[in-house]
């Protein structure tokens, strides 16, 4: 990035934030000719591997989708909304990171269930409940106990 201010060819990145929900980096930049600072915004353009349904079909990544469950699961708990933002921004980071074009609906439970986990253990085992669609309690048991050993 060339400094505008002396058109030095090179600029030094001395803070960066990423605004959500537009996915936008705010970065602030330093000449280290002139020392003269300035401000530049760029989207993060994420791109999702297609999802493979349990059926068997795959269909496009929905990003609301994953948004409303997260969020359904964390109903009335304490969470803040920056920190669903960021919960949010690792696991579609994580999805983006998949090293095949596909990715199964499974996969992406489990990645935000991992997750999840960090953020509030209420809303993982509500939204390990819906994702793994426990078979019976023992299935569901087993999960807690899991849980309890990490
Ligand atoms: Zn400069």
């Amino acid at each position: 990035m060339h400094c505008p201010f002396c058109q030095y060819h090179d600029t030094k990145v001395v803070d960066s934030r990423i605004t959500l929900p537009q996915n936008n980096i705010r970065r602030r930049r330093e000449c280290p000719e002139c020392n003269e600072r300035f401000t530049t915004f760029e989207t993060l353009q994420f791109t999702y591997p297609r999802v493979i349904k349990r059926a068997g079909y795959s269909c496009q990544f929905n990003e609301q989708k994953l948004k409303k469950g997260i969020m359904r699961a964390l109903e009335k708990r304490a969470v803040s909304p920056e920190i669903l933002e960021k919960l949010l921004d690792r696991i579609q980071c994580q999805i983006c990171q998949e090293p095949s074009k596909e990715i199964t609906s499974q996969r992406i439970g489990q990645i935000v269930l991992s997750q999840l986990r960090f953020v509030d253990e209420v809303a993982y085992i509500r939204f390990a409940s819906v994702y793994l669609s426990f078979q019976n309690i023992d299935a569901f048991k087993t999960t807690i106990s899991k849980l309890e050993d990490q």
